[in-house]
């Protein structure tokens, strides 16, 4: 492993411990056979992944050398696309729902839970590592200081549990921050109660100036913010309560 040098620009942080990696593993659900890895680098979690029988393992690694490395220790591994997840399409190659797990490149993490956001009723369950700092703001609740656009948006439409922290130093080369593997399970909303494009306005609006009160952040949107929730700061409201604002402003819009 210590040959390989990692692409600073991959956010490669390749791990070393196995019990970790089996942990990480074991922490995905056995209902859907079919399992997207994000970039498997070495494998470390790919060998795992194989020894589960139920799994149907597909792997998406946009870096060559990772892909030629993983062709030639794992040739049963027939679904090796060398591509980029966040360009891919990716959810074309299955028929049906499919899981992703792993170990996300940190610099693109974000992003990737945007594109899982866009096809979230093909993905019933997600187990990634990110930076602890990712993993806290996309678990966190109302009234915290890292509740943001992510966590709103994805506790919108997933169950979400922050599993455990990862240190710094069971990484080839040690990232500057430390990791937690988190896990999102697709809860049952199937569509929100209001106008979705107009939520996601309004969270993003919200938090983009998350030290204002709404009746400022928001008035782009809508010139009268329900008096109801004018006078809070986004970091006040919980899921439902963007929900409950967002039909209100539909409202106001209409009429
Ligand atoms: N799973 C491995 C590697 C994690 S590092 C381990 O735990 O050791 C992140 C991996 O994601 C790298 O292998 C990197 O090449 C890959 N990667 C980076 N950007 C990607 C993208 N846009 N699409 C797919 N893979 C990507």
């Amino acid at each position: 492993m210590s040959v390989v040098r990692p692409k600073k620009n991959l956010g490669q942080h390749f791990l070393t411990d196995q019990n970790i990696a089996r942990k990480i593993v074991d922490s995905l659900g056995n209902e859907i056979p079919d399992v997207l890895e994000i970039g498997p680098g070495m494998g470390v979690l790919t060998q795992y992944l194989l020894q589960r029988n139920e799994i149907n393992l597909h792997v998406i690694e946009i870096d060559r050398e990772s892909v030629a490395y993983l062709k030639q220790h794992f040739p049963q591994l027939s679904n090796i696309y060398e591509e980029d997840f966040l360009k891919a399409g990716i959810e074309n190659r299955f028929s049906g729902k499919f899981n992703i797990i792993g170990n996300f490149p940190y610099n693109i993490s974000s992003q990737i839970f945007f594109r899982i956001l866009a096809v979230r009723n093909r993905v019933p369950e997600v187990v990634g590592m990110v930076q602890k700092e990712v993993a806290e703001r996309i678990a966190s609740k109302h009234g915290n200081k890292s509740y943001g656009i992510l966590s709103v948006l994805l506790q919108a439409f997933y169950d979400i549990e922050y599993l455990f922290t990862v240190s710094e130093h069971v990484f080839l080369p040690p990232p500057k921050v430390k990791s937690a593997v988190i896990r999102l399970k697709r809860n049952n909303v199937e569509l929100l109660p209001c106008d979705e494009k107009l939520f996601t306005s309004v969270v993003k609006a919200a938090f983009n100036q998350r030290r204002k009160m709404l009746r400022n952040s928001l008035r782009e949107i809508c010139e009268e913010v329900p008096e109801k929730f004018a006078g809070k700061r986004p970091e006040q409201l919980s899921v439902s309560d963007f929900i409950e604002i967002t039909q209100l402003i539909e409202n106001l819009i209409k009429n």
